[in-house]
């Protein structure tokens, strides 16, 4: 079977992850910063060598193709190159890197094909520096509206609309992708979780993107000198909010083995050593692939008490997503190559959002995964072993010839 360049795919990582190097084995580059756009001009000098004719479109997405033998859709692939503060080598960028290494292949080995292939890098999928994540992919399916989007700011005050003026990337409006020149879309991505790793799977074969809900409470005490107030008669909100988080997991921990719930964020007023609490507000970001597993857990969110600690107890709903099913054709296409490959996969879904999700809503669209050691992500020690890099770039490839015969 026709394969990916080992060697070739791996000097592609260790040539980018020069690109905001924190000397630690990590990188930190935020979207569109000066390690972003070295990052981006050397993909652009290596695509043009392919061959490949580069457009950008107003979000700064870029997108480069070579041809094929017949005036048809393109068939597009790719990921993200920006990252999250002191992140890893592998989270975005190996989905521009195995896309790069596919089409080099392709054009290298003189393999026929009749579409048109683009290789993608979508501007600000983490959302670490310009909230909100997956800002470019949202904008041009019409989650995100694009006027707002512009006025996101980073923490030097700099909105997301200067960034783009400056970084030279900017395009027309015409480029972006859309369902008339586009036939389809896959993204390789590593898995950010252990269970490949674990399961000593090679791929992960992603059918979807699981649902979501993300709840904020909100606890009311009285503040009071921490040397005065006899215990009985307190009202301290830090109390409730944690007696609020035991009641939710024991709760949640009876719920389907697959669901995940996290509490991420906590706020505590006036978080003072002397003080007792007077004001908390924590996060509950709970996932599952099926909506009635999310319905169980609102419901308990719902039923949780009014008052806690003798505090008072409220919720609000922040967001909230849908589960998201890729195309069933090109996941079997996923599934069909990793077993022609010889590999071990498994069927699986995404916790993790990625553009992916919103391009589905657009055109055929399928994910690929492969393991993340230790399940380390958004961390310098994030890793993927060059040998599984190289399997996942071989299944994408298979992937991307699977559709162009279609
Ligand atoms: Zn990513």
């Amino acid at each position: 079977m026709l394969s990916c360049d080992k060697e070739r795919l791996q000097d592609k990582i260790f040539a980018f992850s020069k690109f905001g190097d924190t000397g630690k084995g990590g990188i930190t580059r935020l979207c569109l910063s000066e390690p972003d756009l070295q990052a981006r001009a050397e993909f652009c000098k290596r695509m043009k060598a392919l061959g490949a004719d580069i457009v950008t479109d107003d979000m700064a997405n870029i997108y480069a193709t070579i041809k094929g033998s017949e005036d048809l859709p393109r068939i597009a692939m790719g990921s993200h190159t920006d990252s999250v503060i002191q992140g890893g080598n592998y989270d975005g960028i190996l989905g521009v890197l195995t896309a790069m290494e596919a089409v080099e292949t392709i054009v290298t080995e003189k393999v026929p094909h009749r579409h048109p292939i683009t290789v993608m890098i979508w501007t600000n999928e983490e959302g670490a520096r310009f909230d909100p994540a997956m800002m470019s992919s949202g904008v041009i399916t019409g989650k995100f509206d694009k006027t707002k989007m512009l006025t996101s700011k980073d923490k030097e005050g700099i909105t997301f609309g200067e960034a783009l003026d400056a970084s030279g990337y900017k395009g027309d409006e015409k480029n972006r992708m859309n369902p008339q020149d586009y036939r389809a879309f896959v993204e390789l991505h590593i898995e950010q979780g252990p269970v490949l790793e674990a399961e000593k799977m090679d791929i992960g074969v992603v059918e979807g993107v699981v649902g979501m809900v993300n709840y904020e409470f909100e606890f009311i005490g009285q503040a009071g000198h921490a040397g005065s107030v006899p215990q009985k008669m307190r009202q301290d909100a830090l109390l409730a909010a944690s007696e609020a988080i035991q009641y939710l997991h024991s709760k949640l921990d009876k719920l389907d083995g697959k669901l995940v719930y996290t509490t991420g964020r906590i706020n505590c007023s006036p978080n003072v050593h002397t003080i007792i609490p007077a004001h908390v507000k924590f996060t509950l970001d709970s996932r599952h692939q099926d909506p009635e597993v999310i319905k169980q857990v609102v419901q308990i969110i719902e039923n949780i008490p009014r008052e806690l600690a003798k505090c008072k107890v409220s919720y609000k709903q922040l967001w909230s997503r849908n589960t998201v099913a890729f195309n069933r054709k090109m996941v079997d296409f996923v599934e069909k190559n990793a077993k022609e490959y010889g590999l071990s996969y498994k069927r699986m879904y995404s916790g993790p959002g990625h553009d992916a999700q919103y391009v589905s809503d657009m055109m055929p669209t399928s994910f690929i995964f492969v393991p993340s050691i230790g399940g380390h992500s958004h961390c310098e020690i994030e890793k993927t072993p060059f040998d599984a890099c190289w399997k996942g770039a071989n299944v994408l490839l298979q992937t991307i010839l699977d559709i162009d015969k279609e």
